[in-house]
């Protein structure tokens, strides 16, 4: 078997929180390997306005492109590899294994994301951080005086509803076809602060290069909209799916059907 380099630590995750682990770890002089496998959510960020030092915001790409430098700059090494194993070995090393490499270090960082889940709208995806949002935290501020649409039928979406009233009159639920699942304490809100419920399945979204004009129901009528949000589901993706318990870490799934 080949000699492995052993790393102080491997990260993976070249998102966000993976390079921001890299810099310190690099400014702590840790050999650090970070493994990433390209597809950072913040590469969907065309406009990031919330971002310290930014008041101009800044698009993801750019962002994270400054992340990689910085993280180089304090000598983490980077990879683009997919890892699909994480195991702890018999001598105490960790071995991070993916299709063609083994690498092995003493600590693993895990920021492997969370995957928002677009709803199987025809659509949806063109429209996605453009005029399709999930985070009403982000977005909400760029969306004010709009007609907007939250996709949605739990407590969640009901909070983002009512807190989408201070940037908007013209807010509207939708729950696509599926039985609303908010609680009563909700359904009162709903009720008094008369946000419309509509049940019915959605057909499409019509739009112009991603800026959509309106959510077409199935029975073929059409919700003048410009802005939808769908109340986030995520999926988490550890490598290996569940192989941070081989290494006894609880899992706890954010999955929000
Ligand atoms: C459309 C859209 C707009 C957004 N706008 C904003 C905004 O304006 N402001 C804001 O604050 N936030 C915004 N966000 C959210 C923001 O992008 C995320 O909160 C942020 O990217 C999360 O960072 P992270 O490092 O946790 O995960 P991510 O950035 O998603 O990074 C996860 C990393 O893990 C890697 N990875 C996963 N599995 C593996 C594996 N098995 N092997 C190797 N690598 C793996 C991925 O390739 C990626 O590098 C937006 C998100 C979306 C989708």
């Amino acid at each position: 078997m080949p000699r492995h380099h052993m790393h102080n630590v491997i990260i993976i995750g070249g998102g966000l929180a993976g390079l921001s682990a890299a810099i310190y770890l690099g400014r702590s002089r840790r050999d650090t390997l970070l493994i990433h496998s390209g597809r950072s959510m913040a590469k969907w960020e065309r406009d990031a306005q919330n971002y310290l030092g930014f008041p101009d915001g800044i698009d993801g790409n750019d962002l994270l492109a400054r992340g990689f430098a910085q993280a180089r700059c304090f000598n983490a090494e980077v990879v683009e590899d997919e890892v699909n194993a994480l195991k702890h070995n018999r001598e105490g090393w960790f071995e991070v294994a993916s299709t063609a490499q083994l690498y092995l270090a003493q600590r693993v960082l895990l920021a492997t994301g969370l995957t928002h889940l677009l709803p199987d709208i025809p659509g949806a995806k063109n429209c996605l951080g453009k005029s399709l949002f999930f985070c009403k935290d982000c977005d909400a501020y760029r969306v004010q005086g709009r007609s907007i649409v939250i996709i949605g039928t739990n407590n969640e979406a009901t909070e983002y509803a009512l807190s989408m009233l201070l940037f908007s009159s013209n807010v509207l639920i939708c729950a696509n076809g599926s039985p609303s699942r908010w609680d009563t304490a909700h359904a009162g809100w709903l009720g008094e602060y008369s946000v419309p419920v509509i049940q019915e399945h959605i057909g499409s979204i019509l739009h112009d290069r991603g800026q959509l004009s309106a959510v077409v129901l199935e029975s073929g009528e059409s919700l003048g909209t410009s802005r939808v949000y769908d109340s986030r589901r995520c999926l988490s993706s550890r490598p290996g799916g569940a192989s941070g318990c081989s290494i006894g870490q609880r899992r706890s799934d954010c999955r929000r059907p």
